[in-house]
C-alpha cells in the first residue's frame, strides 16, 4: 500500500530504528515507547490486522511475524524476565495503524488486565 506508514518503513522510504529484518517481517522501535523495550514487528506484506490473516498464507505470515518477535526479544535480553506480545485489532482494541503489527513490550513489570 503506497500511503501506509508501515509499508513505507518496510520499503525504507521513511526512517525507523530497525532492529531486525527477514524476508517476511521487519522489527523497529516504537516512536512512543510504553516500556523500556517497545518494538513493533510487522509483516512485509500489507494486511490491515490479524483478522485478515486467512488460510495457509495467513498462518505462515503470522507465524513468521511472531517468530521474529520472539527472536528479537531474546536478542534484546528479555527471555529471563519475560515480555508481552500484543496485537491490537480494530478500533475498540486501540489499533491506530492499520497494518498488522505485534508490539513487543518488556523491561518492566506489567499489570493484568491491560487497560
Ligand atoms: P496500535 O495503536 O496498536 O495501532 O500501534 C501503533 C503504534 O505505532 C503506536 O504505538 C505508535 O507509537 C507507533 N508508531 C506510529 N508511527 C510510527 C513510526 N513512524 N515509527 C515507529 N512507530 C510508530
Amino acid at each position: 500500500m503506497n500511503d501506509c506508514i508501515f509499508c513505507r518503513i518496510v520499503r525504507g522510504e521513511i526512517p525507523a530504528d530497525v532492529v531486525a529484518r527477514t524476508d517476511d517481517a521487519v522489527a523497529f522501535r516504537d516512536l512512543n515507547p510504553q516500556a523500556p523495550v517497545h518494538v513493533l514487528v510487522v509483516p512485509t506484506r500489507h494486511l490491515a490486522a490479524a483478522r485478515d490473516a486467512a488460510g495457509d498464507d495467513g498462518a505462515l505470515l503470522l507465524g513468521r511475524t511472531l517468530q521474529l518477535a520472539t527472536r528479537v526479544a531474546g536478542e534484546l535480553g528479555l527471555d529471563a524476565n519475560g515480555y508481552r506480545l500484543v496485537t491490537n485489532t480494530g478500533a475498540e482494541a486501540g489499533q491506530s495503524v492499520f497494518h498488522l503489527h505485534v508490539h513487543l513490550l518488556g523491561g518492566r513489570p506489567m499489570g493484568w488486565p491491560p487497560g
